[in-house]
């Protein structure tokens, strides 16, 4: 997984190219995120119970992500992270600006 949750990741490809969401949740498993406003799908629902309301709700719909990419907080740049390590420990970092992301 190039992408973790909580992360900014920029959309490459798909309806949604250039725009810019958080990780709402990543599945390994299967390779694919869920990112804030991004690849959103309109069901209408109907009610299940007496009393429930029926309607329309959006929601955001796994996503590939190959499709994204991380944004770097610091320099809003879309970048592939590079390692270190600093004091013993792997962190990431930012190819673009060097800093600790
Ligand atoms: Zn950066």
């Amino acid at each position: 997984m190039n992408v973790k949750k909580n992360d900014t990741v920029v959309v490459l490809s798909g309806k949604d190219k250039g725009k810019k969401g958080k990780v709402l949740e990543a599945m390994p498993a299967t390779g694919k995120v869920i990112v804030e406003g991004i690849n959103i799908a309109t069901c209408h629902v109907k009610p299940k119970k007496q009393g429930e309301e029926g309607g329309i709700i959006r929601r955001e719909i796994p996503m590939y992500a190959s499709k994204v990419m991380r944004v770097c907080p610091k320099c809003g740049k879309a970048t592939r992270e590079a390692f270190k390590v600093e004091n013993g420990a792997k962190v990431r970092v930012c190819k673009k600006c060097g800093e600790t992301i």
